[in-house]
């Protein structure tokens, strides 16, 4: 009664119907914004209650409105297209792992994909040993992929679910596995990965809706070429700004904290500056000559797919450290 099947994605709204709220807010990334009034409609029918949503996209669960709780004490948050993030919500008042229970959370399942085709593909690659990563909506084709391998004989030692800034499962697998597979739409997923791996292991991207199995190695090598460009003119900048995130996801003291110290160590200026959703005409008003170089530490994702061509160096935080330490490309963190 409470799940909706809208282009081919489940949503399973039943733990709203257990909390009665008096009032929904949804919020969705940019790709489900545009089914968000068919959701809305379909809630306020079963709910009885008044649905809203927001027009602005969710980056992730990092961008959770946790402001929306606090403007109306009996609304329900209901953060769509997610539903994993291993790092703490931080506010000037302190961390913490746990959403607060006037949050829930609806991944989305996709019900689409052609699971036996990509098996044919995958067992043209020449692998045996796969580890395989998934974003939130495509963990049913992932799981169904990852049991159909290991009937082919092959050999899965991890299926899990992956964002654009964490790889910690898959580092922890660097040279236990002949390739990583990432079942998601876009490049996106894939290429993170591939940074997260220092570009020293294959990565392939599964796309559940092409139903494609190719790799993002060339793509990768061409972006870490870039990276490792900007990480050298890094290396010269005298006056650094670090970015602090404002979103409850994104505000990572412990980052600020671990960068402050590197830039200390190594002799360089730097300010911290706060900033929600940073875009390059933010940084474009202030003045040309404030800063030599930005470290990102609320989103790394920004400083590779938004910012790689600024015209100066933007760097993630694992990066920042790679460049005045020396040794392997290190990003995220
Ligand atoms: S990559 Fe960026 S947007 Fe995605 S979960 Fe991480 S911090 Fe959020």
């Amino acid at each position: 009664m409470y799940q909706l099947v809208v282009d081919d994605y489940l949503f399973d709204f039943s733990v709203l119907a257990k909390l009665r709220p008096r009032s929904v807010v949804l919020e969705a990334p940019q790709g489900f914004v545009r089914l968000l009034p068919r959701i809305a409609r379909f809630l306020a029918d079963r709910l009885g209650v008044d649905v809203t949503y927001k027009l602005e996209p969710a980056y992730g669960l990092c961008s959770v409105s946790l402001n929306v709780l606090s403007e109306n004490r009996e609304v329900v948050l209901v953060h769509l297209g997610h539903d994993f993030y291993p790092y703490p919500y931080c506010s000037l008042g302190g961390c913490q792992y746990r959403l607060p229970d006037r949050v829930v959370v609806v991944p989305g399942l996709y019900l689409g994909g052609d699971v036996e085709d990509l098996v044919k593909q995958v067992q043209g690659l020449n692998v045996k040993r796969v580890a395989i990563g998934f974003s939130t909506q495509h963990r049913r084709l992932a799981q169904q992929l990852a049991e159909k391998l290991r009937t082919e004989g092959f050999t899965v030692p991890y299926t899990g679910p992956l964002l654009g800034c964490y790889f910690a499962p898959y580092q922890r697998l660097r040279g236990q596995v002949d390739a990583f597979l990432v079942v998601a739409g876009g490049r996106f997923h894939a290429l993170g990965l591939a940074l997260g791996l220092s570009v020293e292991e294959h990565v392939y991207r599964v796309d559940p809706y092409r139903t494609v199995v190719e790799p993002i190695d060339d793509e990768a090598a061409r972006v870490l070429a870039k990276r490792l460009w900007a990480m050298q003119q890094f290396r010269e900048a005298t006056r650094v700004a670090v970015i602090a995130g404002r979103f409850p996801g994104q505000h990572r003291p412990g980052i600020v904290a671990a960068m402050k110290k590197l830039l200390e160590s190594h002799g360089k200026s730097y300010d911290v500056i706060l900033a929600g959703h940073l875009t390059r005409e933010l940084i474009d008003n202030l003045d040309p000559g404030s800063y030599d170089a930005y470290i990102v530490t609320s989103c790394p994702r920004l400083a590779v797919d938004d910012l790689g061509d600024y015209w100066k160096p933007v760097l993630a935080p694992g990066e920042a450290a790679a460049a005045l330490r020396g040794g392997r490309y290190i990003f995220p963190w």
